[in-house]
């Protein structure tokens, strides 16, 4: 089977999409991934093709300049971009941070941001919610923003700030009630659109963390940062929910990428099994390499269609929550147990790194941990699906 049909199993009607996102992937080849990833350098060019080809406006709505695509369409995009061995996460943020803004900024905020964001010239990357103290626990954030006249003043800290240096935009989480004085537990919390370009020097400073795969991750301080009154979104106290309502978004195209990593891992994996020769045979021929790779591929389609059945829910504007954790949770675990299998059919080559799966194994790890870890999924079904008693 050859890599494309291993990426098009799975038939739809979005061959034209696919197809240019492959051929803008061909000039992103694996040393370009490599170099950067020695580096540890920000994929600039790839990401500008992205915005130039509109890919990353595909979910803006046309009216303010996007190309109004839908859910599934975007997933396909993210699914191919890592299906070709490049690294979406670079930018995957632009995509769906703006869903905030769209849902329940002000039609001036729309107008003002939104058209920016699809051509590209404004990016929206950095989305300021984990806090070092606070964890997955998001109620306990400490980071405050407290009225002062027509602003706003912020103090505190977050971390893995994605992007936040390749960002003029940040969507911030913070608290504007202390807990304490709220009729319920998830009031209190305010959603900013902070302009990053203003406030750098000026009470935030950003430090990269480096990390086990090329993620350009940081931590964020803010002291005593003035945010203007009109850089909330919707009401006072409600981002909670506001930040909630994207995370089905955010779900759904990381298990698109998801799989499109698994794809990669597959594809590589069975031709290399086709051509290692070894004891006089293909090493593919041996049943105990041969099952592996069936098992990953088999685990890739399942977790393929729970990430099309949410998408499909998501654009019917139907509840998704269920399925868009499900499709995170099994495509991660897809790609996961893909790259392991990826790497055990290279026998040694699969650590070289011209072979690029040793980039891959690591940049596919996270998605176990993160934007949600595996824990937290399971909670969600066992106490909202199955109506277990809460554990936290
Ligand atoms: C590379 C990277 C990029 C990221 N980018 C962003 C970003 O751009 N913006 C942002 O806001 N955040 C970002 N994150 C944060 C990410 O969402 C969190 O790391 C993730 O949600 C897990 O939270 P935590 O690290 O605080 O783990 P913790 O909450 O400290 O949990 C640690 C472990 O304990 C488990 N656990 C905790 N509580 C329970 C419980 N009650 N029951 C069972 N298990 C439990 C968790 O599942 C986890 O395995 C990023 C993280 C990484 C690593």
């Amino acid at each position: 089977m050859t890599a494309n049909a291993i990426r098009d199993a799975a038939h739809d009607d979005l061959a034209p999409i696919r197809e240019s996102v492959r051929a803008l992937c061909a000039d992103f080849p694996g040393e370009y991934w490599r170099r950067l990833d020695r580096e540890r350098a920000y994929p600039e060019e790839f990401v500008a093709a992205l915005t130039k080809a509109g890919f990353l406006a595909a979910l803006i709505p046309e009216e303010f300049g996007g190309s109004g695509l839908t859910m599934t369409a975007a997933a396909a995009i993210m699914e191919e971009i890592q299906a070709c061995g490049c690294n979406g996460a670079a930018c995957h943020a632009q995509m769906y941070t703006m869903g905030t803004l769209l849902r329940h900024g002000s039609v001036e905020q729309k107008k003002r941001y939104l058209p920016g964001i699809a051509r590209g010239e404004l990016r929206l990357q950095a989305f300021g919610v984990t806090e070092p103290t606070s964890g997955t626990d998001t109620l306990s954030l400490r980071t405050t923003a407290v009225r002062d006249g027509d602003t706003y003043i912020v103090n505190g800290q977050k971390i893995w700030t994605s992007r936040a240096e390749h960002s003029d935009l940040m969507l911030l989480l913070a608290r504007t009630a202390p807990r304490e004085q709220n009729a319920s537990r998830t009031a209190g919390l305010t959603v900013f659109l902070v302009d990053m370009r203003k406030a750098k020097g000026h009470g935030l400073t950003i430090r990269p963390i480096r990390t086990m795969m090329n993620h350009a991750t940081t931590e964020v301080f803010f002291e005593n940062l003035r945010v203007p009154a009109e850089a909330v979104i919707g009401g006072e106290g409600e981002g909670f929910r506001y930040i909630l309502s994207g995370m089905n978004a955010e779900r759904i195209l990381i298990a698109a990428e998801c799989i499109g990593d698994a794809k990669w891992f597959i594809a590589k994996a069975t031709a290399y099994a086709g051509e290692r020769v070894v004891f006089g045979r293909p090493i593919g021929q041996n049943q105990g390499v041969q099952f592996p790779i069936a098992r990953a591929y088999i685990g890739m389609r399942a977790a393929e269609l729970m990430v099309r059945e949410a998408a499909a829910l998501y654009e019917a504007g139907r509840d998704c929550g269920a399925e868009a954790n499900m499709a995170k949770h099994l495509a991660a675990e897809a790609s996961w147990a893909a790259a392991d299998m990826c790497v055990q059919t290279h026998g040694g080559f699969g650590f070289a790194e011209e072979f690029d799966i040793e980039r891959k194994f690591r940049e596919t790890r996270l998605y176990t941990v993160a934007p949600i870890s595996t824990n937290l999924v399971l909670s969600y079904i066992a106490e909202h699906v199955l109506g277990l008693p809460r554990s936290y």
